[in-house]
């Protein structure tokens, strides 16, 4: 049996959780102890809108993680939680997404139970011991390995695999499960949050990322391509040469030290395609880039290339769209 975390929110599962669940589903048809049925298990409010939905992901059932104390993410409770499911259930595999959420509370339930655990995996291969691929380096290389031990504990590398769905054999049962928490389990709570700009498309979302690098030139050049990305229902991202220059924030790097980012269309203007970018953007489905330089590393990773000078470009480009819209 197949245990896997699923995160939601406002009852709509992750979407790197539904990644998971791919990867998982094609865990589960696999024949042997490995394989078999699905149990997911979720935490939250409306968890049980979001499980209710899973049967389409190969979900057969689920456990909806209710508990006084438990009114927001606490990952100490949560692998708590997890452990005590994986001593009522024994699951063979217990797999999350390789999200921030995902890996910290596999990471305490692998200390607090003595089990292996592979992050960021890409493939998973079960037989006596579960054969792994994962990615090191922030995805710039791929590690084979193997994991040995009574249950194995796995986190799917973001963007790595396609979500899946399909028409739901029949419904997920749905089960409360109320766990035993000690005061331990709650060492570490959220206090509170700070929204972010609700009329901002997240980047980590966005269907257009339209990227920014050194070669806007400075932070009022990010105009054009806040127009730009406004006008295609985008997001700006940038290079890290642009939040060292402190012309944009942190939040908005794309990379290795910054977010991965996996949209339909990446416009990357004025960015070279340094390793350490490209590790961000590789899951784009399509990239644009727009350089002065036509040597520039980006060309070999780009679907399309305007060569020439962004200032130029992109303000064309948002005339071209306003003036085909009849705005
Ligand atoms: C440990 C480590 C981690 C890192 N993490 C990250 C990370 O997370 N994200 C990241 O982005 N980088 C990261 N870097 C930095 C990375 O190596 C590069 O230095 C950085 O990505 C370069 O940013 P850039 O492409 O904007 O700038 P540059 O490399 O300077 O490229 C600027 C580009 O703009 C073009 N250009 C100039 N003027 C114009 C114009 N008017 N019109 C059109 N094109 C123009 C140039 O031809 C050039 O290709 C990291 C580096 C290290 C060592």
């Amino acid at each position: 049996m197949i245990l896997a975390l699923v995160e939601q929110a406002g009852g709509s599962p992750d979407r790197l959780s539904l990644e998971m669940l791919a990867l998982v589903r094609r865990l589960a048809e696999v024949a042997g102890a490995a394989g078999g049925p699905v149990h997911a298990v979720l935490f939250g409010d409306e968890a049980r809108t979001a499980a209710a939905g899973l049967a389409a992901h190969g979900v057969a059932t689920a456990s909806v993680v209710e508990h006084e104390r438990l009114d927001d993410y606490a990952p100490e409770a949560w692998a708590a939680s997890l452990l005590q499911l994986m001593a009522a259930r024994s699951p063979t595999i217990v797999v999350a997404a390789g999200s921030e959420r995902g890996n910290e509370v596999m990471a305490h339930v692998a200390a607090r139970a003595g089990l292996p655990l592979a992050a960021n995996c890409t493939d998973v291969r079960p037989g006596d011991r579960l054969g792994i691929t994962r990615q090191r380096w922030a995805g710039s290389l791929l590690e084979d390995a193997w994991l040995d031990g009574p249950a194995w504990l796995v986190t799917v590398a973001p963007h790595a695999v396609a979500t899946e769905e399909t028409v739901a054999a029949g419904a997920t049962t749905i089960e409360r499960f109320t766990p035993a928490l000690s005061e331990n389990d709650l060492r570490v709570r959220v206090d509170g949050r700070v929204e972010a700009d609700p009329d901002r498309v997240s980047l980590t979302d966005a269907r257009v990322v339209v990227g920014g690098g050194r070669g806007v030139g400075g932070a009022e050049g990010f105009a054009d391509l806040e127009e730009l990305a406004r006008l295609l229902g985008g997001a700006v991202g940038v290079s890290r040469a642009v939040t060292s220059a402190g012309w944009r924030p942190h939040a908005e790097q794309i990379g290795q030290t910054g977010l991965r980012i996996a949209p339909d269309l990446y416009i990357a203007c004025g960015i070279s395609g340094a390793i350490q970018h490209i590790v961000g953007c590789k899951a784009a489905k399509q990239i644009l880039a727009i350089n002065t330089d036509p040597e520039a590393p980006i060309m070999e990773k780009a679907t399309y290339a305007v060569i020439g000078d962004l200032r130029d470009i992109v303000p064309a480009i948002s005339a071209e769209i306003r003036r085909t819209r009849g705005a």
